[in-house]
């Protein structure tokens, strides 16, 4: 049986109209100006803004970190995104030490598979380069994942070396693949964390005073110029500050092919909330992330990022630990896990502060939030739009109402968000994932079939 939504603003990355969308058999089948046929289920979306569903660039769900796991699995991760209009989670499939890049990969399809109720795919952390690695990014690419991660910090667990960036950006091209930096220059963090400890600032105000922006800016540079050596694709995860995306620029005008995520937190949150020199409160704490939140200024460098096509995409970075019994286990600032949730809240944060707030127009705020993704990680016209053939993940967002966020209201499995108390314009109302109708007027349907796992295709970094 088809469906037909009518009478809502359909908007893409391309444009906007007014239009009905028909799909059936979890696919899209025609829009324009339908009227429904007999025995067809028409949803009226009059008021409403009918959107390709979104696609979270970046998560970390099941993750063993700090010696902890986050707080939010793929079931209770997914069913979040879902009812936050996040049709599609690209989580960071982690390979540990010991183990081969597929093992790492496998782990998490054992993670994932029958529990995810978002379609779903991976990326692959890297927590170090092996020479063998250059070969097994082959069978990785084959198995479905052509983006991998390294990070450039956290020195005693995970941080590569300049040579190793190198090497993997000379593999990762060899295989058409990409790889996503955590640009922090880890071996002057590690000196300045030394130090404060070392005079017993212990707090949580000193995460950030050990992480300056100068250090993601620095990272961020020398990437793109061993990058540049290659010809490398290659993309910045989670960009917090506006002179790092000055650094962008510059590498953009020599050639770069760099491609940038930015972050609601880093759009939304300034470093103002982590208090004075002695605050260590879980207030202050619930915002110990890497990179952290930057002084206010940052944040309209990012909003005009996004809105001149500077920034490519919005990832969450979602990684959750609770305040009671995780957080406020560690014992100083550099053993508090880092990271904080966001999954759910994406689309409409981005909404409320970009669109509603005039920052963005509707269609960059598709573009950010769904389509780049899809062009970038090879998901492409199946995801990120609304074209015959395309998947029917759909949402509806009701612009309409104002409400005020609670965590009691929201559906992950950690016990606060960031957000609390934030005014949100509008609302996701419905969302169809592969036709599937998986939220009716704000509520979770409780027999959510297991998502799929999406083969990534190779990257395409012609997106602005
Ligand atoms: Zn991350």
């Amino acid at each position: 049986m088809s469906v037909l939504l009518s009478g809502g603003m359909v908007t893409t990355a391309a444009g906007s109209r007014l239009a009905a969308v028909r799909f059936s058999g979890g696919r899209i089948t025609d829009i324009g100006d339908l009227v429904g046929r007999l025995g067809e289920e028409v949803v009226d979306c009059s008021g409403c803004l009918v959107l390709p569903g979104g696609i979270e660039t970046h998560s970390h769900l099941d993750l063993e970190a700090a010696g902890t796991v986050t707080a939010d699995d793929f079931a209770t991760g997914t069913r979040s995104a879902l009812v936050g209009g996040t049709t599609t989670v690209l989580d960071f499939a982690t390979q540990f030490h010991g183990e081969t890049l597929m093992e790492g990969l496998e782990r998490w399809h054992a993670k994932a598979r029958g529990r995810a109720v978002t379609d779903y795919g991976f990326h692959l952390a890297m927590t170090q380069w092996l020479p063998e690695f250059a070969d097994e990014m082959a069978e990785v690419v084959q198995a479905g994942v052509t983006s991998f991660k390294l990070y450039m910090a956290y020195r005693s667990s995970m941080m590569v070396g300049d040579d190793e960036i190198y090497a993997a950006l000379q593999a990762s091209t060899r295989v058409g693949a990409t790889i996503g930096f955590h640009c922090e220059n880890g071996l002057v963090i590690d000196a300045l964390t030394r130090e404060e400890l070392a005079r017993g600032h212990t707090w949580a105000f000193y995460h950030q005073r050990t992480r300056p922006t100068a250090l993601e800016r620095e990272a961020a540079g020398r990437l793109s110029t061993i990058a540049e050596l290659v010809d490398a694709q290659h993309y910045i995860v989670h960009l917090s500050a506006g002179e790092t995306l000055q650094e962008v620029r510059r590498a953009r005008e020599r050639g770069s092919k760099v491609v940038v995520e930015t972050c609601p937190q880093y759009l939304l949150l300034d470093n103002r909330l982590y208090g004075t020199p002695g605050s260590d409160d879980l207030d202050v704490r619930q915002y110990v992330m890497s990179p952290p939140l930057r002084a206010p200024a940052n944040l309209e460098a990012l909003w005009a990022g996004l809105a001149d096509g500077d920034i490519q995409f919005v990832g969450t970075d979602h990684c959750s630990f609770n305040l009671h019994g995780q957080k406020d286990q560690a014992k100083d600032f550099a053993a508090i896990p880092n990271g904080a949730p966001g999954l759910e809240l994406r689309l409409a944060l981005l909404y409320t502060y970009g669109v509603s707030d005039e920052r963005i127009s509707a269609e960059r705020f598709v573009a950010v939030t769904s389509e780049n993704a899809a062009r970038y990680f090879g998901l492409y016209p199946r995801k990120g739009t609304m074209l015959p053939g395309s998947d029917a993940d759909i949402v509806v967002y009701d612009p309409g109402p104002t409400w005020t966020v609670s965590h009691d209201d929201l559906h992950d499995n950690v016990d606060h968000t960031p957000y609390e108390g934030r005014t949100i314009q509008g609302r996701v109302r419905d969302v169809f994932l592969r036709g599937h109708h998986v939220v009716s007027d704000g509520v979770l349907a409780d027999d959510l079939a297991p998502g799929e796992f999406l083969e990534c295709g190779p990257p395409n970094s012609e997106i602005t």
